[in-house]
């Protein structure tokens, strides 16, 4: 067998990635079809963790807040996929608790969801909280089922129109923002684990 010089392995090398780079080039996605950093991007194929304890509301019982509406992976708002479940009350900028025992994960302002809280709870479910008009832990602060964790409110990208209300959405993996954390329906998980739902809650 001939043995080929160091110089054609270089040659064959170099080729080789120009060849690469021709491909990545040629199958490059065309701008229109990239999707933008939106809500558009949200999805809600979470589940539970299995071990799910007892929790309470995350709001102080005996308090009714109404459903606002737009339950999770409300669909009707094309492309916005809604992450949660929205409540309401008058007045507004109603205190807000923790229903289990846990840690700040994360603590911070997006753009569209406002004053944003994120709690990881002991038996590994996740909650998030968003449009809070204040905040009170702070990230890595341990927290006891029933603290009092901040205030509803509207902060968001939509405008001074936009009503005070609680976001809240719960999920068991990892925080990836609210436009791609694995979500799932907050109620119906809080209805199984000891919340006991009244009126139009
Ligand atoms: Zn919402």
């Amino acid at each position: 067998m001939a043995v080929k010089p160091p110089w054609s392995k270089l040659h064959s090398r170099t080729r080789r990635r120009g060849a690469v780079l021709l491909a990545i080039a040629s199958i490059a996605i065309p701008a229109a079809v990239v999707p933008a950093a939106s809500a558009s991007a949200n999805y809600c194929d979470g589940s539970p963790a299995a071990s799910g304890s007892t929790y309470g509301k995350p709001w102080i019982s005996g308090s009714t807040p109404a459903i606002k509406g737009r339950p999770l992976c409300d669909t009707t708002v094309t492309p916005n996929i809604h992450t949660g479940q929205d409540w309401d009350k008058n007045p507004p900028h109603f205190n807000l608790y923790s229903p289990n025992n846990g840690i700040v994960l994360e603590r911070f302002t997006d753009d569209c969801m406002g004053k944003t809280l994120v709690l990881k709870f002991g038996d590994g479910n996740r909650a998030a909280y968003g449009h809070m008009s204040s905040v009170v832990p702070h990230v890595g602060d341990s927290i006891t089922k029933g603290d009092f964790v901040g205030e509803t409110g509207n902060t968001s990208c939509y405008g001074s129109g936009f009503p005070d209300h609680l976001h809240y959405s719960m999920f068991s993996t990892g925080w990836n923002g609210w436009a791609s954390t694995h979500f799932y329906e907050p109620r119906g998980f809080l209805g199984s684990h000891g919340v006991t739902w009244v009126g139009s809650e």
